[in-house]
């Protein structure tokens, strides 16, 4: 798969370009397709694979084909896509991506507060604490990343992220699609893909 080939509208293909990406990354090539087919993905891939556009540019095409577009009339935020890493800076990278791949576009992405917005980037704890506070609703949510997986166990955020996939209005995983990034695949993420993708999810490595 090439940008030129991939399911992207011109507008994405557009900024994808702007940003001068001119060939996919391996888990780009591989997990591009997988997630535009709507299917679970668990993919072992490092900071600086290009993961980050892997799992961003499926999910805008998909909500812009739906005309997402960002109700800025409520106190509450009900986004389409959550996207959960472990720290601000990385959140703040993956929200800047977001904002670059989304520029021209109906979709709105936005860190953790703001207007409305279809796409919310988040720590764990952050998150928890707007949900917990009602500035946060979960049931039009579609889409669940969790980036770096692998550092927010290490981080000890493994709670945090279990209560966060539990809250309420949190869309089981039968009606969500979930994507989990992380360098490495030992038990413990092995344990956290199983609770929290469909059994069939596609492993990419
Ligand atoms: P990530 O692994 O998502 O943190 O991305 C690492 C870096 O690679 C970021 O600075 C991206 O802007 C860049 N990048 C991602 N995909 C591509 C691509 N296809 N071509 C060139 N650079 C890319």
């Amino acid at each position: 798969m090439t940008f030129d080939e991939a399911a992207l509208c011109e507008s994405l293909k557009r900024n994808v370009s702007k940003s001068g990406y001119v060939k996919p990354t391996p888990v780009q090539k591989h997990g591009i397709p997988i997630i535009s087919a709507g299917r679970d993905l668990m993919a072992c891939a490092q900071t600086g694979s290009g993961k980050t556009a892997a799992f961003l540019l499926p999910i805008l095409q998909q909500l812009m084909a739906d005309g997402a577009a960002a109700s800025c009339f409520s106190e509450m935020q009900e986004p389409d896509a959550i996207i959960v890493a472990p720290t601000r800076e990385l959140i703040n990278q993956i929200y800047l991506e977001a904002r670059k791949f989304a520029y021209g576009t109906c979709v709105r992405p936005v860190v953790v507060y703001g207007g409305g917005c279809n796409v919310l980037c988040g720590t764990p704890g952050r998150l928890l604490d707007m949900i917990g506070r009602g500035k946060v609703g979960l049931t039009k949510v579609r889409y669940l990343v969790l980036d770096e997986a692998d550092r927010m166990l290490d981080m000890g955020f493994e709670p945090d992220m279990r209560r966060l996939v539990a809250s309420p209005g949190m869309p089981s995983k039968e009606n969500r699609q979930t994507l989990m990034f992380s360098a490495t695949f030992p038990e413990d993420i092995q344990r956290l893909a199983a609770d929290f993708l469909k059994t069939d999810y596609l492993f990419l490595a």
